[in-house]
């Protein structure tokens, strides 16, 4: 998938935000989807999408829509922070397959980082247990501010 052509409406977040597949939400509004990744590459990897926006990547998005995901993003990182205590917090974003996109629709990653703890390979790693997941999201959604 290069950076141009059409916004599939079956890719994977598509079919989470229509409900066809399940996923683990920390928190959302009428806008935003905050939700664990399932293949995390740390502890506590949150995906931040937009709900209404068809754009794939960072180049095709609205300027209100990024707006809205930008402080969509730092609400998570903070209640990240405050729930894990990481050392530090590294903001992902991928464009085009060579860009190492693998899903086209465009989010942000907010990944929680810890010296002395090796990040797990993008598109790599092993797939997280459900329960995990979920208590993760409840320790992160219950610091947001
Ligand atoms: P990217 O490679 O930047 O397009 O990121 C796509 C992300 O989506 C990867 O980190 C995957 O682990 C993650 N992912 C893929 N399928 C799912 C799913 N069903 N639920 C949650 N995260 C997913």
């Amino acid at each position: 998938m290069s950076l141009h052509g059409a916004y599939d409406p079956d890719n994977i977040f598509a079919k989470i935000l229509r409900g066809d597949i399940p996923s683990v939400t920390v928190w959302q509004d009428d806008h935003v989807l905050a939700f664990m990744d399932v293949f995390p590459q740390s502890e506590g990897h949150v995906l931040v999408i937009d709900k209404a926006s068809t754009a794939r990547n960072l180049l095709e998005i609205e300027p209100e829509a990024l707006s809205r995901l930008a402080l969509a993003v730092q609400r998570t990182a903070r209640a990240v922070e405050k729930a894990l205590k990481p050392e530090g917090v590294s903001i992902l974003q991928f464009n085009g397959e060579a860009g190492g996109q693998t899903v086209f629709h465009l989010h942000f990653h907010v990944v929680p980082r810890w010296s002395g703890r090796e990040l797990k390979g993008h598109g790599h790693a092993p797939m997280a247990d459900t329960a995990a997941l979920k208590a993760l999201a409840e320790r992160i959604a219950a610091q947001l501010d």
